[in-house]
C-alpha cells in the first residue's frame, strides 16, 4: 500500500442539506478529488456548505471507463472522495466496481457514514429492527415485481423497499395482491424535506391513501413492510440452508440436500427458486 491515497466513501444528505456531517465536510474539503454521481447536484451541496472542491462526474455509465484512471491516482498517493446524489454511495447508487477494485488492489477504503433513506425510514417505522431485509428497488415490470414479492412473502424480517413516484401506486397494488391487504406498512415520503409524510397502516389503507390524493404520489418513497407472521420454522430453516448451499453447489444438489435435512417439498423449493430468479 505504501504511500497510496485513500478512497473515502462519503454519505451526503437525503434532503435536508444540514444533515452533512462535520467529518464529511472536512473530508470533502481536503481530498484531491471528489467523484460525484452528478457534479451539478453535488455543487448545490458544496455551495450550501461553502466547500471548495475539485469534482468529476462518475456514474454507472462511465464508471468502468474511469476505474483504472481512479486506481492510478490512488496508487499515486491522491485521496479521493466518492459521493452520490443523496445518501450513502453504493446503496442503490453507483460505486460498487470502484470499491471492489480498490479492495482488490489492496488500497485503503474508508467510510464517512451518514444518511441513508432505508435506515432512516426503518428507524421511525415502529416495526421490528433487530433483523431486516433491504431490497432496494423492485423490478419495474409488474409481473417480475410480483415474482420478487412472492419470493419475500414468507420472510419474517421487516422488509424495506425504495420506490419512485411513477410506480408507488402500482407497487402497493402488487403488494396487496401478493402479501394480502392486512400487512402493516409505513410509507415514508420526502423524509427530511418540507413535504415529509409518514403513512402508517395496512397495505390496503396505504394504497387507498396514495390512490385518493395525487399530492401523496409525489416525491421519493421508502416502504417499510412488516415481515410475515405466518412462519413455518421448518420451512424457514430449510430456505436458509438452501440459500447457503445454492451459492456453492448446483441448484438440484442444493434441493436434494435440503430435502434430506428437512421435511419440505421439493416442488416448493423449486418454485421458490424460480420466483427468486424471476425465470
Ligand atoms: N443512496 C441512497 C441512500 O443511501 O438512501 C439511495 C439512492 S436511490 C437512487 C434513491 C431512492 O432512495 C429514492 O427513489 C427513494 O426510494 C429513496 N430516498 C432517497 N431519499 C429519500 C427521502 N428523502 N425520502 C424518501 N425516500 C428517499
Amino acid at each position: 500500500m505504501g504511500n497510496s491515497g485513500t478512497l473515502y466513501v462519503v454519505a451526503t444528505p437525503i434532503g435536508n442539506l444540514s444533515d452533512l456531517s462535520g467529518r464529511a465536510r472536512e473530508v470533502i474539503s481536503e481530498v484531491d478529488l471528489v467523484l460525484c454521481e452528478d457534479t451539478r447536484h453535488t455543487a448545490i451541496l458544496l455551495r450550501a456548505h461553502a466547500i471548495m472542491a475539485k469534482t468529476r462526474s462518475f456514474h454507472e455509465h462511465n464508471e468502468d471507463k474511469l476505474l483504472n484512471w481512479a486506481m492510478h491516482r490512488l496508487r499515486d498517493g491522491q485521496n479521493i472522495a466518492l459521493v452520490s446524489d443523496a445518501g450513502t454511495p453504493l446503496i442503490s447508487d453507483p460505486g460498487f466496481p470502484l470499491v471492489r477494485e480498490a479492495r482488490k488492489q489492496g488500497l485503503r477504503v474508508s467510510p464517512v457514514p451518514g444518511p441513508n433513506a432505508a435506515v432512516a425510514a426503518l428507524s421511525v417505522s415502529g416495526m421490528p429492527t433487530h433483523r431486516f431485509c433491504f431490497e432496494g428497488f423492485l423490478p419495474s415490470q409488474s409481473r417480475r415485481r410480483q415474482n420478487a414479492l412472492q419470493a419475500l412473502q414468507n420472510d419474517p424480517r421487516t422488509l424495506v423497499f425504495y420506490e419512485s413516484s411513477h410506480r408507488i401506486e402500482a407497487c402497493l397494488k402488487d403488494m396487496v395482491g401478493v402479501m394480502g391487504s392486512d400487512r402493516p406498512v409505513m410509507v415514508g415520503r420526502e423524509m427530511t424535506k418540507i413535504h415529509e409524510t409518514f403513512f402508517l397502516g395496512t397495505l390496503e389503507e396505504a394504497l387507498h391513501f396514495i390512490h385518493s390524493d395525487d399530492n401523496q404520489k409525489k416525491g421519493e418513497f421508502v416502504l417499510v413492510v412488516g415481515g410475515s407472521q405466518d412462519v413455518d420454522p421448518e420451512w424457514q430453516r430449510a430456505c436458509e440452508l438452501f440459500d447457503r448451499l445454492s451459492s456453492a453447489i448446483s441448484p438440484s444438489e442444493a434441493v436434494r440436500m435440503t430435502c434430506e435435512t428437512f421435511s419440505v417439498s421439493r416442488q416448493r423449493l423449486y418454485r421458490r427458486m424460480t420466483e427468486q430468479t424471476g425465470a
